[in-house]
């Protein structure tokens, strides 16, 4: 299964509970990356220190490499692949794909979500000031009292072109899908998308 949405609209929140309940492993090419240890932890360091994107090959590699374990043979949920698509054509040839959930979320909401991000300067707790896990005070931490700031990369400039790259390169992988793509409204509460994607996974 590929979940595919915006940055900020619960995606990988999602695929961690649907995760959970369905007893399919959830691969997030963002914790892959960071875990690749070995030969590969090189050549991944080597990309991203020199601030380039990681290869379609080299990804498919680590990913090829982490379906082997045992807690893939149930199936998985892919969530940050494929992101364009020539991955996903790649992917074809790799596995196969039986449900696409596409979790969808306004611009304008994934805007205000991601400008509500902040963390702790003391601890690093993560919060948003729209969604949970909302401060007790939009300035301090609740578990330290630290003072609550934004990335510098959330600024709107950034998040626009995020917004954009996601329109241009990731959408068309919908198209790709067909009829696998069941799409989910991202716009409610954690618990009712979470019960709209299980029904739809349990569907055939
Ligand atoms: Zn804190």
């Amino acid at each position: 299964v590929v979940f595919v949405g915006l940055a900020g609209s619960g995606k990988g929140t999602q695929a961690k509970l649907v995760a959970k309940e369905t007893g399919l492993a959830h691969i997030s090419t963002g914790d892959l990356l960071r875990g690749a240890t070995g030969e590969l932890k090189e050549q991944v360091d080597e990309v991203i220190n020199s601030g380039r994107l990681i290869p379609n090959d080299l990804m498919l590699h680590i990913l090829n490499e982490r379906i082997q374990k045992p807690d893939c043979r149930a199936g998985i949920i892919l969530d940050g692949f494929p992101r364009n698509l020539e991955q996903a054509k790649l992917l074809d040839h790799q596995m196969q794909i039986s449900k696409v959930v596409e979790i969808s979320v306004s611009d304008d909401e994934v805007m205000k979500r991601m400008l509500g991000r902040v963390t702790c300067k003391e601890c690093g707790a993560g919060y948003n000031l729209h969604t949970a896990p909302k401060p007790a005070d939009s300035k301090k931490c609740d578990e330290c009292g630290g003072e609550l700031v934004r990335r510098k990369d959330d600024n709107p400039e950034a998040i626009r072109k995020r917004i954009a790259t996601y329109h241009e390169d990731t959408e068309p992988i919908l198209k790709h899908y067909g009829d696998k793509v069941v799409k989910v409204n991202g716009k409610r509460d954690i618990n009712d998308i979470k019960k709209d994607i299980l029904k739809v996974l349990k569907s055939d």
